[in-house]
């Protein structure tokens, strides 16, 4: 395609069929789409440009971090160029006096806490993905330790932003109190690369604990590991996971409905163990490594264990009240639909994740029922579709029903305002703009 050339006099430009299959998929069951490019800029300035050459031509532009979502967040599903960020990847401050790091926007999560090792600093967010805080922060990830340092929304001070048309912005900045104007930093996390590209984020750095005490309890019944969940978060937990018997079996773990917790004060992992005794606990560990490992390995164990499968995962969540009833009610739904399914969640804060592998058109239809099935149980409990890995294309159907059409409207509004020309990561977060792009000339 001509215009491919054109574009690689403004960017390194990658366009074998190699480059382009590395950036058509993520880890979701959705199909992948090759992009006809990948860009892959070193600055905003070259960012700034291929945006605003991009939208002059009004050629779909779809950001791209590690492509390590589960939602079909990255997939370029209108071909054109996937921007890929992986090029901008310096940590360029760690500024510990100011609580802070500034960072570009492809540097990956684990490597900015490569560098603040031994320093007594993190950067909060853990997940089990090797995701870029770019990415991060257009999903607002989040990850077994949201129920203490929140999601990655919680931990951003500013960012710096390229708009559709190649205008860059700054949004926030360095104060960790900032009551100053619309919330612009906030509008574009979460935004999924729909709104426009983060080249540069100012991010909170927090505390390392200097205390972790693990406790694993496993439970005859969901029931009984949910009624201890109320006082549980009472203490100084980082994590609170819950996964379960039938998960646990998948293992090769002890059978049992289990609660896993990580606490940030010592004696609270005591406390945790006689809440749990008290609550019925069959039995109660206090050494829970290879556990946690386990946790978070889900998602590649799953792959590993179903060869050839695509998979499909759940992410409602749900008021803290109705964890318990969601749980029962997805394994009550599995066995119902005879459907093989991984359960486990961030008991915490209420967020729940299955994860089900297909291999033909027929069982892809039986895990969308089944997921269209948790989606209006989590809304009719108060809950959303979504606690941390986006809408991407699977969860657009459900944004009217679970926002209402007015704010579905503004949202719609937004994204005119931002992208006009519909460039922006097309065909994710809101149902599709009828555009006709020009790279598919
Ligand atoms: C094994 C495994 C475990 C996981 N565990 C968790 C977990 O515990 N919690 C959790 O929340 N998620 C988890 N994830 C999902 C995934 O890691 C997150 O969604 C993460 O935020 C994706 O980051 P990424 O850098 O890979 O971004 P990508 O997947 O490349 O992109 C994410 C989205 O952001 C857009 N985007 C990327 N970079 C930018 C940018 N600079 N500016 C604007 N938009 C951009 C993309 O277009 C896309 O819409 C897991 C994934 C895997 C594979």
């Amino acid at each position: 395609m001509n215009w491919v050339n054109e574009l690689a006099a403004i960017v390194a430009v990658e366009s074998t069929g190699v480059a382009r299959a590395g950036h058509a998929s993520d880890v979701s069951g959705h199909e992948a789409v090759w992009p006809d490019a990948v860009a892959l800029p070193v600055s905003a300035g070259e960012v700034a440009a291929v945006l605003s050459w991009a939208n002059d031509r009004r050629i779909a532009v779809t950001p791209w971090g590690a492509g390590s979502s589960v939602e079909g967040n990255p997939i370029p599903v209108k071909g054109g160029i996937c921007l890929s960020l992986e090029r901008m990847n310096r940590v360029k401050e760690i500024r510990l006096g100011d609580r802070l790091a500034v960072v570009e926007a492809g540097t990956k999560y684990r490597e900015l806490n490569r560098q603040l090792a031994g320093s007594g600093w993190q950067f909060a967010v853990e997940i089990g993905g090797d995701a870029t805080i770019g990415g991060m922060i257009a999903n607002n990830a989040a990850g077994p330790k949201a129920v203490k340092y929140g999601s990655t929304k919680a931990h951003v001070l500013g960012l710096e932003v390229a708009l559709a048309d190649g205008r860059l912005i700054r949004t926030g900045g360095r104060a960790w109190k900032q009551s100053c104007g619309y919330n612009l930093t906030q509008l574009f996390a979460g935004s999924e690369g729909t709104l426009g590209v983060i080249t540069e984020a100012i991010v909170k750095l927090t505390p390392a604990p200097a205390v972790r005490e693990v406790v694993a309890a496993r439970f005859g019944s969901v029931r009984a590991a949910v009624d201890c969940l109320g006082e549980l978060r009472r203490l100084d937990a980082g994590a609170i996971e819950f996964l379960d018997r039938s998960y646990m079996e998948f293992l090769g773990e002890v059978v049992a409905d289990t609660l896993f917790c990580e606490f940030h004060t010592a004696g609270h992992g005591e406390a945790a163990e006689r809440i749990c005794r008290a609550g019925g606990a069959e039995s109660v560990e206090r050494a829970g490594e290879e556990l946690w490992r386990a946790r978070l390995r889900a998602y590649t164990a799953s792959q590993e264990a179903n060869p050839g499968a695509r998979l499909l995962t759940t992410d409602t969540a749900v008021p803290l009240g109705a964890f318990g009833e969601m749980v029962e009610f997805l394994q009550q739904e599995l066995a119902t639909r005879r459907l093989t399914g991984y359960l486990l969640g961030h008991a915490g804060d209420g967020n729940l994740h299955v994860i089900l592998p297909w291999r033909s058109a027929a069982e892809w239809a039986a895990v969308e029922a089944f997921h269209g099935a948790a989606v209006r149980k989590s809304m009719e409990l108060g809950g959303t579709a979504s606690g941390e890995h986006g809408v991407g294309m699977g969860k657009r159907e459900f944004l009217a029903a679970e926002h209402g059409e007015g704010a579905v409207a503004v949202m719609r509004m937004m994204k005119q305002m931002l992208d006009p020309r519909g460039v922006l990561n097309p065909g994710k977060v809101l149902p599709s703009q009828n555009v006709t792009y020009a790279n598919g000339e």
